[in-house]
């Protein structure tokens, strides 16, 4: 048997990626997201599952190898980049890392904590952590974004221009949340840059491999175990896992953490991926759905992953 690092051996995981895919393809709940409008056109029929072992060996069923904007799952790996360069404590100050209990682009949340952006995978404290993005103009600050991104997923990554369009035409309350943590003084850079950096940032187009692979990274202390290039530090990774745990599937972070027990982020484009720390990654990609607006194919998928290959980090057997 050929063991692929963490995980079982690797016809094990195989194995346990095409039932995952095989077992939930049919399920029909959920309703794909429309309030970006070029969304709305998703195929509601799209499935892929993939495992990215921290040894470097990927595992893949169904629409792995299909583009799809990334949406909130960018605000995973941008926070895990702006820590490396604002540090634990900064970070910890200026976006926080607290459940706000709400929806993901609540405004309310932002006034019962005085105008607190409360964590990083929230629009707002997505927002707060774009604007620490550093960079002397736009040019460098996507750059950064886009770079990092890139070394995250270990191939160059382009923008949906569709996608980029039609948020930012349609995305009135996510400039109305820059502006109100502007207010606060909780966002120092300019608040429509920053949106429209945050806009483009969630058009980036990945694969759920690519997902996979960025998941494995942070399982893998911040080192692409595909590329070997180090992306950020292991003290970042830790960090990025600890707010995902907290936060990541927003105000249904408490029932994901408890069925599944791993850090995990979710995106409105039906992406999910979950990291098992020292171990590997798992992405799912399936348009539909909760009303929260995480993927419910996606959470069921790797709900039983996490089960059949025993990775809840909680249980101690
Ligand atoms: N770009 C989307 C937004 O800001 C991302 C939201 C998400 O994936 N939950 O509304």
């Amino acid at each position: 048997l050929v063991s692929t690092g963490a995980l079982p051996e690797a016809a094990r995981v195989d194995e346990l990626v095409a039932s995952a895919h095989e077992r939930n393809r049919w399920v029909a709940d959920g309703v794909v997201a429309d309030y970006i409008p070029a969304l709305a056109a998703a195929d509601p029929e799209a499935f892929g599952v993939c495992v990215a072992d921290v040894g470097g060996s990927v595992h893949a069923a169904g629409d792995v190898d299909v583009e799809f904007s990334i949406q909130s799952i960018s605000k995973a790996f941008v926070y895990a980049l702006v820590c490396e360069v604002v540090g634990h404590r900064e970070a910890l100050a200026r976006v926080g890392v607290n459940n706000t209990g709400l929806s993901f682009n609540s405004v309310v949340a932002i006034e019962l904590n005085d105008g607190h952006p409360m964590n990083p995978m929230v629009n707002a404290g997505a927002i707060a952590t774009t604007g620490l993005v550093p960079g002397d103009d736009d040019a460098d600050r996507w750059a950064f974004v886009a770079d990092g991104l890139a070394a995250f997923a270990g191939r160059e990554l382009r923008v949906d221009e569709e996608v980029y369009a039609s948020e930012a035409a349609t995305n009135e309350r996510n400039q109305a949340i820059a502006r109100l943590l502007a207010s606060y003084g909780r966002l120092d850079a300019d608040p429509g840059r920053t949106v429209d950096l945050y806009t483009r940032q969630c058009s980036v187009l990945v694969t759920t491999r690519d997902l996979a692979v960025m998941a494995a990274t942070l399982a893998d202390g911040g080192v692409n175990p595909v590329t070997g290039r180090r992306v950020v530090s292991a003290g970042v990774a830790r960090d990025t896992l600890a707010v995902l745990a907290s936060t990541g599937l927003y105000e249904r972070s408490g029932e994901w953490l408890y069925e599944i027990g791993l850090p995990g982020k979710s995106g409105v484009s039906g992406g999910l991926v979950t990291v098992a720390p020292g171990k590997g990654g798992i992405a799912t990609w399936s348009p539909p759905l909760d009303d929260a607006g995480n993927s419910v194919r996606g959470q069921r998928a790797t709900a039983y992953l996490s089960r059949a290959l025993g990775l809840n980090v909680f249980a101690s057997a």
